[in-house]
C-alpha cells in the first residue's frame, strides 16, 4: 500500500509535541494533531499501524513510542517548524496566524541543509517563539547554543557604538522605503549606531542620518 507521507509527518510531529507534555496515548496524539493541522483530516488511528509497519513507531498497548527512524524524522520536522517560526517572528515579522500557516508549510519543503543555514543566520536559537526547544542540528555546535546573541537584530536593538551590515528592510510604507534608499539605507551597507537619545542617529561612512525609532525597528542588521 502506498502511504501519503504528509499525514505521517503530521502524526510524527504530534507524537513529539505530546511527548514534550509527557503524553503518549493515541487520544493525546489525536488531540495535538487536530490542534496543529489546519483544515486537513489526519486519521491518527488508521495511520499509526501503517507507521508501525514502516518501523517509525511502536504501538505499546495504548501508548505510542517513536522508533529511532521515526525519532529522527520527527526531530527534523520539529526543527524546521520551529526555526521557521523564529525566522518569521524575528526577521520577517509575520503575524501569528501567518506564521503558523507558513511554518507548517516550510517544515515539509525545506531540506535540512537549507534549514542549517537559516539556523546559523538566526544564531542557532535554542527556543521557538513559544518557548519550546528547537532540536539542535549539525550546524549547532554544543557550545554555540548557550544563548548566543542572534545574528540578525533590528537596528533599534543594536547597542550604541556597535556596527552592523544591513540585511534587509521591511518598511510599513513604501514612501519610507524610497527615502531610506535615497539616504543609502539599503541592504549590504554598513551602519553604526551613533546616538540613541534623544533621537536615533546612525552613521554610514562619513554621513550621519537621523532615523525615526519606528523605522529603526524595520531595518535588520547583521551585527559585526
Ligand atoms: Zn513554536
Ligand atoms: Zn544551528
Amino acid at each position: 500500500m502506498k502511504v501519503d507521507p504528509s499525514p505521517i509527518d503530521e502524526i510524527l510531529e504530534a507524537i513529539w509535541v505530546a511527548r514534550e507534555e509527557n503524553r503518549d496515548t493515541i487520544a493525546d496524539i489525536t488531540r495535538v494533531c487536530g490542534h496543529q493541522y489546519h483544515g486537513k483530516e489526519v486519521n491518527v488511528e488508521e495511520t499509526l499501524p501503517q507507521m508501525q509497519t514502516l518501523n517509525l513507531v511502536l504501538l505499546n498497548g495504548g501508548a505510542v513510542e517513536l522508533q529511532s527512524e521515526g525519532e529522527k524524522r520527527a526531530m527534523g520536522i520539529i526543527r524546521r517548524h520551529r526555526l521557521a517560526e523564529r525566522l518569521f517572528t524575528d526577521v520577517l515579522q509575520v503575524s501569528e496566524k501567518g506564521m503558523e500557516m507558513t511554518a507548517c508549510y516550510f517544515e515539509h519543503i525545506l531540506d535540512s541543509e537549507v534549514m542549517d543555514s537559516v539556523c546559523a543566520f538566526l544564531g542557532h536559537p535554542p527556543l521557538c517563539p513559544h518557548g519550546k526547544p528547537i532540536p539542535a542540528g549539525e550546524c549547532c555546535g554544543a557550545y554555540e547554543r548557550n544563548w548566543v546573541k542572534p545574528l540578525v537584530v533590528c537596528l533599534a536593538d543594536l547597542e550604541l557604538g556597535k556596527e552592523g551590515e544591513i540585511v534587509f528592510i521591511t518598511p510599513s510604507f513604501h514612501k519610507r522605503f524610497d527615502r531610506l534608499t535615497a539616504l543609502g539605507v539599503i541592504a549590504g551597507n554598513r551602519v553604526k549606531v551613533h546616538q540613541k537619545k534623544p533621537s536615533f542617529v546612525v552613521r554610514m561612512g562619513e554621513t550621519e542620518v537621523a532615523i525615526d525609532k519606528t523605522i529603526a525597528q524595520e531595518i535588520f542588521v547583521k551585527a559585526t
